[in-house]
């Protein structure tokens, strides 16, 4: 079989691509249905872009290389995409945008481009082997129990990344970079709960409070969420990014400044109320009572001096905690690493030395924040790979 352009990956950026690539384009998944992630995303209602999406929100070892693709399929061109299909949409919290009816609007939308621009789709549909003999690809495919050469002009990679193998992934991207020669940075689960060796956080399963999560460079003030194994909650998923194995992270736990002040002018008011039921009043009780130990919480406010109070603000602002490591990929929301944009052009996602040869969404080392960026992320390099084969 001949065709223009085979894209291995019925995920968000494949069905994006394909929709945009041109005649003769053939999409393969070995899964029973397209954009499964998109279905489970967002609670099931997907977070499919951010309206304050920019480069600044992505993670890559060349932060310019976004910028290009970003750039030239946008945020709103998605919402016009989507306000062109009728689905309804609303602003959860910091730009995440999301449906008001469910993740498979979405899916129905990028089917309904796919069968626009005539892509067809091969589901449950293996790919054995793939070679390139200077000119075509051919991919060695397995459906239904037979076996079908198919020959294409260009190939697109849009395999995703490692996370919730459960669900098809199998960073299959990587293996086809390294077949033709082009590094991969080494994959690593981002967007993913902490965990911490001595169940040190199991009383507190449940907890959340708002924080500011240090990891690296970044820092996100969002919830915290403690778990039966460590630590989760958005700025926890955020700082994961950005925390390195051995490293430690920094939380406040007091982010709004002025409890120094609430604590002095409580000593004045409350005196004889304990120290624990004052600060209750701005921590989680439970939380209050976990700290009490760590750090010395006892005695009534009135005992409390303005060096004593200003000690425990400062731990209160600088808890230091090395986890363990993360939960992995079985849970973890997207892959940081993959495949190395210097090998790749930020126009078009085409290999350097591969003539024909794409790699699109997650499988490349761009990894965006929690909060639709990573939806943007396969919608922008979906379309720029498409924008470029139609183009050839
Ligand atoms: C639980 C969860 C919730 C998420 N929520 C959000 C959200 O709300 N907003 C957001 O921006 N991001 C979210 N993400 C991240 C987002 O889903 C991914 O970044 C995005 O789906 C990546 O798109 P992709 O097309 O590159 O890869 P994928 O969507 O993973 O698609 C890859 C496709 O390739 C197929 N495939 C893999 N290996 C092979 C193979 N060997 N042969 C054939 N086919 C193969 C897979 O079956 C899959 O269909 C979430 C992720 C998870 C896990």
């Amino acid at each position: 079989m001949q065709i223009e352009t085979l894209i291995i990956g019925a995920g968000a950026a494949g069905m994006m691509c394909a929709a945009h690539a041109g005649p003769g384009v053939l999409v393969v998944d070995h899964a029973k249905a397209a954009g499964e992630k998109i279905r489970i995303s967002g609670g099931g209602r997907c977070n499919f872009t951010n309206l304050h999406s920019s480069p600044q929100n992505f993670i890559s070892r060349n932060p310019h290389f976004c910028k290009s693709a970003l750039k030239r399929y946008t945020q709103w061109d998605f919402i016009d995409l989507v306000g062109q299909y009728g689905i309804a949409w609303h602003e959860k919290t910091l730009g995440q945008l999301f449906c008001d009816s469910t993740a498979k609007d979405i899916i129905a939308t990028l089917y309904a481009e796919m069968e626009k621009a005539g892509a067809q789709l091969w589901l449950q549909t293996s790919v054995a082997a793939i070679s390139h003999d200077g000119a075509e690809f051919t991919a060695t495919l397995t459906r239904d129990g037979r076996e079908t050469h198919v020959k294409a002009k260009n190939l697109v990679v849009a395999c995703g990344g490692k996370s919730i193998p459960k669900m098809g992934a199998t960073g299959f991207g990587y293996q086809i970079a390294q077949q033709f020669g082009l590094p991969v940075i080494t994959p690593r689960p981002g967007l993913v709960p902490l965990t911490f060796s001595d169940d040190r956080f199991k009383p507190l399963a449940g907890v959340a409070a708002p924080a500011r999560v240090s990891a690296g460079d970044a820092q996100f003030d969002e919830a915290i969420l403690f778990t039966h194994r460590g630590l989760s909650g958005p700025a926890i998923l955020q700082a994961s990014s950005y925390w390195q194995e051995g490293e430690s992270i920094d939380v406040n736990l007091i982010p709004q400044a002025g409890l120094l002040a609430a604590l002095q002018s409580a000593r004045q008011s409350d005196g004889k109320k304990a120290l624990t039921t004052v600060l209750g009043h701005a921590l989680p009780a439970r939380l209050v009572d976990y700290l009490q130990d760590e750090l010395g919480l006892t005695g009534n406010i009135a005992d409390q001096s303005d060096a004593r109070l200003t000690t425990l603000c400062d731990a209160l602002a600088h808890w230091q905690l090395t986890p363990a490591g993360s939960e992995g990929y079985r849970t973890a929301e997207v892959t940081l690493g993959g495949v190395d944009t210097d090998a790749l052009s930020s126009k078009t996602m085409q290999s350097k030395d591969v003539p024909g040869l794409y790699f699109i969404g997650e499988c490349v080392d761009v990894t965006g924040w929690l909060g639709g960026y990573n939806f943007q992320w396969a919608w922008s390099s979906g379309w720029a790979a498409g924008q470029a084969i139609r183009g050839t």
